[in-house]
C-alpha cells in the first residue's frame, strides 16, 4: 500500500493537506523536502481553504503552490457543518489523487477530516505535530479532540519532543510509526528569520488573541489586562495583529482602540510576524505556534491560556500560563516591562521544540517507509 507506486513510475505519491494558517506555515518545510527528492516522491498539494483569508495574506515565501484549491467554506457554517463539508470535499480528493499516503499537521477540522477520509480510503496518514496533549478535551475546543482522534488514525506520528512521543506511548500508541523529529514550524521560523533584514523594533509587546474557548469572558479579561497594562505603560508600545474571526475582531477594537500606545493591525504576513517577534521584549499569546517560536528567539511568552500542551518552555522557565484574568496579566506583564532581573532570567534562547531539520527528518521517513 504505501511502497513504489506504479502510477507514478514507482515513486511514492504523497498528499499533502492543509487549510489553515500555522497548517500552511508548518507544512511548508515538508513540502520542500518533498518537493526536493522528486525522484522519490510525487508530490501533491490540497489547500482545503478552512482559512481563506489568512491564507491569502501568508507571504509568498511560503506559497505551498497547492495543486488544488476548495472552496468549502460557508459564512456562519457550524463546527459540524464545515466538518461535513471538508469530509466529503478530502475524500473526492484522496479518492482521484489516488495517494500512497496523505499526510497532515496539527489539529483543525482540515486536519481531522483529511485523516479521517484518508483511513476510510485504506490509505496511510502521516501525521505531523503528533501526540500534542493537555488530556482536556475543552482546551483547546475543538483541537485536543482532533488531535487525540487523528493520532488513532494514523500510522506514521512524527513527535516534535519527547513529551509528545511519551504522551502517546501512555495512550498505548508506541513502536516503530512513532519518530521524534522536533516541530517544522522552528524550521520555517529559522529558515525565515536568517532572511529578515535588520529593522527598527516595532513594538514591545507583542500580543495575539484568537483561541475558541477564549471567547466571551475570558476574552474580555484578556483585553481588559492588555488594556490596564498599556494603560500602566504608556512608554511601551504594544502590537496586535487582530484576527479576523467574527467572535474576536470586534471585540478587540471596541476593548482596545482609543488606547494610544496599543496598534491594531490586521494579520502579519509571517515574515514580518516574524521580524515584530525578533524584535519585541516579549510576548502575550493564547497561539501554539507562538508559544514555539519565542522561545526559539530568545523572547518570554505569557501564555493567555489556563493549560498549554506545549509544557517545554514553561519546565524551562521561558513561558509562563498567566491565563485570562485581568489582574494576573497585568501583574505579569508589568514584572517583564519593569523588572530587568525577572526578564533577563526569561529570555533566553532555548529550542525545547525543534532543531529546524524536523522536515529532512520526516521526508528521510517517508522516503523509506513501505521498503522491505
Ligand atoms: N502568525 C502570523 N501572522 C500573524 C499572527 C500569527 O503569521 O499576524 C503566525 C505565527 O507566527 C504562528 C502562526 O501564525 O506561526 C500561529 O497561528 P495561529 O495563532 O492562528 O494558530 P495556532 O498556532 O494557535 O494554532
Amino acid at each position: 500500500m504505501s511502497g513504489a507506486n506504479p502510477a507514478t513510475g514507482g515513486r511514492r505519491k504523497v498528499l499533502v493537506v492543509y487549510g489553515t494558517r500555522p497548517e500552511a506555515i508548518k507544512l511548508a518545510p515538508v513540502v520542500w523536502a518533498l518537493r526536493a527528492r522528486p525522484e522519490r516522491f510525487a508530490v501533491a498539494v490540497c489547500c482545503s481553504g478552512q482559512h481563506r483569508e489568512l491564507l491569502a495574506g501568508l507571504a509568498p515565501a511560503l506559497a505551498l503552490a497547492p495543486d488544488r484549491e476548495l472552496d468549502l467554506m460557508r459564512p456562519g457554517a457550524g463546527l459540524n457543518e464545515l466538518f461535513s463539508r471538508l469530509l466529503i470535499g478530502l475524500d473526492g480528493e484522496i479518492a482521484a489523487a489516488a495517494p500512497d499516503w496523505v499526510v497532515v499537521q496539527g489539529d483543525t477540522s482540515t486536519t481531522l477530516a483529511g485523516a479521517l477520509a484518508a483511513f476510510h480510503r485504506g490509505v496511510p496518514v502521516a501525521h505531523v505535530e503528533a501526540g500534542l496533549r493537555t488530556k482536556d478535551l475543552a482546551r483547546p475546543f475543538p483541537e485536543e479532540a482532533n488531535r487525540q482522534l487523528v493520532d488513532r488514525l494514523s500510522t506514521l506520528l512524527f513527535a516534535p519532543t519527547e513529551g509528545a512521543c511519551a504522551a502517546l506511548a501512555a495512550e498505548g500508541i508506541s513502536g516503530a510509526g512513532v519518530e521524534v523529529t522536533g516541530n517544522t514550524g522552528i524550521d520555517t521560523l529559522l529558515r525565515v528569520v536568517s532572511s529578515l533584514p535588520a529593522g527598527p523594533p516595532r513594538a514591545d509587546v507583542l500580543v495575539t488573541v484568537h483561541r475558541r474557548e477564549s471567547f466571551g469572558a475570558p476574552l474580555e479579561g484578556i483585553l481588559a489586562g492588555v488594556r490596564d497594562l498599556a494603560t500602566g505603560f504608556p512608554g511601551s508600545r504594544f502590537l496586535l495583529p487582530v484576527h479576523p474571526n467574527p467572535e474576536v475582531a470586534p471585540r478587540v477594537v471596541a476593548a482596545l482602540a482609543g488606547v494610544p500606545n496599543v496598534e491594531l493591525v490586521p494579520p502579519l504576513e509571517y515574515p514580518a510576524l516574524v521580524a515584530a517577534l525578533r524584535d519585541s521584549r516579549f510576548v502575550l499569546t493564547d497561539s501554539g505556534g507562538l508559544q514555539e517560536e519565542a522561545p526559539a528567539l530568545g523572547k518570554p511568552v505569557l501564555v493567555l491560556r489556563e493549560v498549554t500542551e506545549r509544557p517545554e518552555g514553561v519546565a524551562l522557565g521561558v513561558a509562563r500560563l498567566v491565563g485570562s484574568a485581568r489582574g494576573r496579566i497585568v501583574a505579569e506583564g508589568a514584572r517583564l516591562l519593569s523588572d530587568e532581573a525577572a526578564y533577563r532570567a526569561m529570555a533566553r534562547v532555548e529550542l525545547p521544540y525543534g532543531d529546524g531539520r524536523a522536515a529532512e527528518r520526516i521526508a528521510d521517513r517517508l522516503a523509506v517507509e513501505g521498503d522491505g
